[in-house]
């Protein structure tokens, strides 16, 4: 009787993770070298994730590059690469450091414990362990990673256009700006800003402004490069960033940008609204110290396109 008690218990909890599972499909990466640890953990778990299973380190390394899981459960005593060594490298490699890892041990030694989450492992499941626990902690870890996505993409996102913001831009640029020095590449910025935006607001309303701005993001986007970088510096002032680019180049894109927005036409209730741009382009020179030197030289040569009449661009040789 008490046994049958506990039973439901642990079914009513099992029902709450279910209502609590993550909305969309992550993908788990389970790595044991026992395959009934593998079995059994699949089948806690093939309901809120689409679970994976590797049967040795090597093996798990390989397959967290090519799966991208969103959480891996890593067994730590497996013969040739043990847990530990394959968090390691998958800490080492770029695109998989971020993935959280759950150590799973048969040990109890809390040294296996400290040892684990001093290497960047996000919880630590003692075998044996409860189906409902595992649910529990996998669940609340993929919860957890998937709303740092989620404000990773809003720190870094304009929430109108959708394109970066200033301070992704920034940083897209001084990561280029250094990887340009290194390599003795060049690189290019462009800024942009439309012409009389006051008076598409002040005409046709803020709403259509708004509009106006999605537009010229999805004109520019069209235009670059996949390599290029878009950002929204402010109000209705844009910047492009422009790898492997030097000068004549920049200048074609550049007057592409300006043909491409002129171009372009918003269809409103109150008639089709078209917009002009002024570009500056700058190239990076040796005695730049960072982003902030080239994107104030594009400034400046923005500010002379506004100077000299408007839709037009303007740029500086060597
Ligand atoms: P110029 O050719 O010299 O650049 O003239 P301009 O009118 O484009 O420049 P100004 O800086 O005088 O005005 C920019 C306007 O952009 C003012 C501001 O209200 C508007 N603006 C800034 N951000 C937004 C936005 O998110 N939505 C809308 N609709 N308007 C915006
Ligand atoms: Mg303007
Ligand atoms: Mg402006």
């Amino acid at each position: 009787k008490h046994s049958n008690s506990k039973w439901k218990l642990k079914q009513s909890v099992l029902r709450t993770v279910a209502v609590n599972k993550p909305v969309a499909q992550e993908t788990i990466l389970i790595v044991d070298d026992e395959k009934t640890i593998r079995t059994v953990l699949s089948c806690f778990l093939n309901d809120i994730a689409n679970v994976h299973t590797a049967s040795d380190g090597k093996m798990a390394v390989a397959a967290a590059v090519e799966l991208m899981p969103n959480l891996i459960l890593l067994d730590i005593s497996m013969p040739d690469m043990d847990g530990y060594e394959v968090c390691r490298r998958l800490k080492e490699i770029p695109q998989t450091s971020q993935i959280p890892i759950i150590f799973i041990t048969g040990n109890d030694s809390s040294d296996d414990e400290e040892r684990g989450l001093a290497m960047g492992a996000v919880d630590f499941i003692k075998k044996p362990c409860s189906p409902s626990v595992v649910r529990f902690r996998v669940t609340n870890v993929l919860r957890l990673h998937q709303i740092q996505r989620e404000l990773e993409h809003l720190a870094a996102t304009d929430p109108l256009t959708g394109t970066n913001n200033r301070r992704q831009f920034m940083m897209v640029g001084q990561t280029e700006f250094l990887r340009s020095r290194r390599y003795k590449n060049p690189l290019s910025i462009l800024m942009m800003d439309i012409d009389d935006f006051k008076s598409i607001n002040d005409n046709y309303g803020h709403g259509t402004g708004d509009e106006a701005l999605k537009m010229a993001v999805n004109t520019f986007t069209s235009a670059l490069r996949a390599e290029d970088t878009l950002g929204r510096l402010g109000g209705e002032e844009f910047a492009a960033l422009l790898p492997e680019s030097g000068i004549e180049s920049a200048c074609v894109l550049a007057e592409r940008l300006r043909a491409a927005i002129g171009a372009a036409v918003l269809d409103t209730s109150e008639g089709s609204v078209s917009f002009t741009v002024s570009i500056g382009v700058s190239e990076l020179k040796d005695d730049d110290d960072d982003i902030l030197s080239v994107l104030g030289r594009a400034d400046k040569l923005l500010y002379a396109a506004k100077e000299n009449g408007r839709d037009r661009v303007e740029y500086t040789g060597r």
